[in-house]
């Protein structure tokens, strides 16, 4: 790698006012000790706090901040996708905001870059400050995940990681909506590493993952990546068809034998109300799926932009 390589610092910033100018002053550190050309794009999504007029700032102070602003709230995934269409750098890293991602490891993700590796991930050893309910339930889905989708998304791995111009551009020819990153970083293949780090608790502000938004999280991740919830009503329904048919057998044959005082009211209800709502339960996953195709069908643009304004640094020849 020669020193005209460049890197673009990618921040999706929703209502940060509180922590930009202390994540912006560490992340400015870290980069002067870099011997490679950098700059910083704060995709603005939508805040409704300062912090546009607060990238604005930092922008003044340091002609490496570009700001993307886009027209409203489209949520981190899509920001994501917005700043890597407009990011500039041979190679990219995505950081959160809050602090809860260490700038400092940002010089790691790169050496990792320079062996050749295309996707350099950071996976949390640790997880200060967040509840043991959300430390399980992360647990959870991870496991889940990881067995309903055919290829391996690696734990406890968040979007902190470092992407190679190439493994940029296969992200940017996916389309869909509905975007699963953590997924789609994985599906794009290439040579991808993992780096341990030490994630802290959020440095300001409030975290805006709720459970309802986990939960849909979590839908999403399981719908984008997997048919296996059809395929399970396929199971399903042949293993109660099987058993309807060694019962009716027997019912038969039971009435044939001994004739038929007509009871078994609790056992018609029971059977009627379970098969009800298997029934619906199994509607409602394929709603699931009917829902995300209709999304994807209205082939509306990911995000519509506000405003850009680029940093200085231009790109370099080779992209
Ligand atoms: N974020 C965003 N759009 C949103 C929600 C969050 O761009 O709709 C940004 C947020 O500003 C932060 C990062 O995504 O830089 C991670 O958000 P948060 O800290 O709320 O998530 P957590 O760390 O709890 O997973
Ligand atoms: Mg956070």
């Amino acid at each position: 790698m020669t020193m005209s390589t460049t890197l673009t610092i990618l921040v999706p910033v929703f209502n940060e006012a509180e922590t930009l100018p202390a994540f912006h002053r560490r992340l400015a550190t870290v980069l002067d000790g870099l011997d490679l050309a950098a700059d910083i794009l704060y995709v603005d999504d939508g805040s409704t706090d300062a912090s546009r007029a607060a990238i604005a700032a930092l922008r003044e102070q340091d002609a490496r901040v570009g700001l993307l602003a886009l027209s409203r709230n489209f949520g981190k995934e899509i920001a994501m996708a917005a700043g890597l269409d407009h990011a500039k750098g041979d190679a990219v890293v995505i950081i959160d905001a809050d602090l809860q991602d260490p700038p400092e490891l940002i010089p790691q993700l790169v050496a990792k870059w320079h062996e050749g590796y295309d996707v350099v991930y950071a996976t949390r050893t640790d997880r200060d400050g967040e509840s043991w309910l959300k430390k399980a339930t992360a647990h959870a889905f991870y496991r889940v995940i990881h067995h309903a989708a055919t290829f391996e998304i690696p734990r406890d791995t968040g979007d902190f990681r470092l992407l190679s111009r190439r493994a940029v551009e296969a992200l940017r020819r996916l389309p869909e909506q509905h975007r699963f990153m953590k997924g789609l970083f994985t599906w794009i293949g290439f040579r991808q590493t993992g780096i341990p780090y030490h994630r802290e608790p959020r440095h300001a502000g409030q975290t805006k993952w709720n459970y309802w938004r986990l939960w849909n999280f979590a839908l999403e991740g399981i719908t984008s990546f997997t048919t296996a919830p059809l395929r399970l009503a396929t199971y399903l329904g042949f293993l109660i068809a099987l058993l309807a048919f060694a019962y009716g057998l027997w019912i038969v044959l039971g009435t044939l034998l001994h004739g038929n005082p007509v009871a078994g009211y609790p056992s018609l209800m029971a059977v009627v109300l379970f098969l009800g709502g298997i029934q619906l339960l199994f509607i409602g996953i394929l709603g699931e799926y009917i829902g995300r195709m209709f999304d994807e069908s209205k082939r509306r643009p990911l995000y519509l932009i506000d405003a850009y304004q680029p940093s200085v640094l231009t790109r370099s020849e080779s992209t």
